[in-house]
C-alpha cells in the first residue's frame, strides 16, 4: 500500500433483493466508522435508488454502462442515466461482460469514455485467463486491454476511475493470485501509464480483484502496487466486506 487513499469496492454481481440489501445495508452502514478506506459498492441498476437511500452518491456505483449515449438500445442504460440515478462509479469490462457479452477492449474503452463524459468514475476491469497465464501470454494481453482504454480515456480519465486487475481464473474460483503474481501484474500496468503519465502513474489507483476473502486481503493489500479491491462473493456479507475494507489499514 502507498500514499494513495485505497479503494474497496463491493461487486455484487446479480445477487440481492430489497429486503437483503436492507439489512446489508443497516450492517455496513453501522460499521462505516470501522473504515478508513474508500468504499464503493457497485449493486444491479434497479437497486441504485435504494443504495442512494442510505448511502452518498461517491459510495455508489453500477456494474455496467452503455456506449451509446441515448436512443433504441433496449435494455441498456446510459452513463447519463447513472448519473441521474446519484451513482458516481462504474464498473467497466468486468471478465463476465467480456466473456458473456462479448465486450472487445475497444468496447470497454468506449464504455469508459461515455463514463467519463458524463461525470462518472469508471473502475475498469482487465485480466487474463488461465490458458493465457499457461502461455505467457499475461502482460502482453493485460497491456492490450490497458493501451485500448487510455487511448480514449486517457491517463488522467483512469486517474478519475481506477483499475482493477482481475485474472480471470481467480474470480469467483477459490483460487487467489500470489500476492507476488498480483503485485507483478500491478507493476506492469502502472509502468505502461508511467510511460505516458508518470504523474498519473503515481496517482493511479490498481485494486486486486479474484477470490478476496478477510483471510487473505491484508496480505495482498500490503504489496506495494496494489492499492485495494474488487470483491466479488466476499462482499455479499456486509461483515465480510467491512473486514476487508480495514485489512487495508495494515
Ligand atoms: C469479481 O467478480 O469482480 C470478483 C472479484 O469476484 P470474486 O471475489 O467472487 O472472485
Amino acid at each position: 500500500m502507498s500514499e494513495r487513499r485505497a479503494l474497496v469496492a463491493a461487486n455484487w454481481k446479480m445477487n440481492g433483493s430489497l429486503a437483503s440489501n436492507e439489512a446489508w445495508l443497516t450492517d455496513f452502514t453501522a460499521a462505516s466508522n470501522e473504515i478508513a478506506c474508500e468504499a464503493v459498492v457497485c449493486a444491479p441498476y434497479v437497486y441504485l435508488p435504494q443504495l442512494r437511500a442510505r448511502l452518498v452518491s461517491d459510495q455508489i456505483g453500477a456494474q455496467d454502462v452503455s456506449a451509446k449515449l441515448a436512443g433504441a438500445f433496449t435494455g441498456d442504460v446510459s452513463a447519463e442515466m447513472l448519473r441521474d440515478s446519484g451513482c458516481d462509479w462504474v464498473i467497466v469490462g468486468h471478465s463476465e461482460r467480456r466473456q458473456l457479452h462479448q465486450e472487445t477492449n475497444e468496447m470497454v474503452a468506449l464504455k469508459a469514455e461515455r463514463a467519463l463524459q458524463a461525470g462518472l468514475r469508471p473502475l475498469v476491469c482487465v485480466g487474463e485467463t488461465l490458458q493465457q497465464r499457461e502461455a505467457g501470454q499475461t502482460l502482453a494481453v493485460l497491456s492490450s486491454q490497458l493501451a485500448a482504454v487510455l487511448q480514449r480515456a486517457g491517463a488522467d480519465g483512469l486517474v478519475r476511475g481506477g483499475v482493477a486487475y482481475e485474472p480471470v481464473w481467480a474470480i469467483g474460483t477459490g483460487r487467489t493470485a500470489t500476492p507476488q503474481q498480483a503485485q507483478d501484474a500491478h507493476a506492469a500496468l502502472r509502468a505502461q501509464v508511467h510511460q505516458v503519465a508518470p504523474a498519473s502513474a503515481n496517482a493511479l489507483r490498481i485494486v486486486y480483484g479474484g477470490s478476496v476473502k478477510p483471510g487473505n486481503a491484508r496480505e495482498l493489500f500490503a504489496q506495494p502496487d496494489i492499492d485495494g479491491g474488487l470483491i466479488g462473493g466476499a462482499s455479499l456479507v456486509a461483515a465480510d466486506f467491512v473486514a476487508i475494507c480495514r485489512a487495508t489499514t495494515v
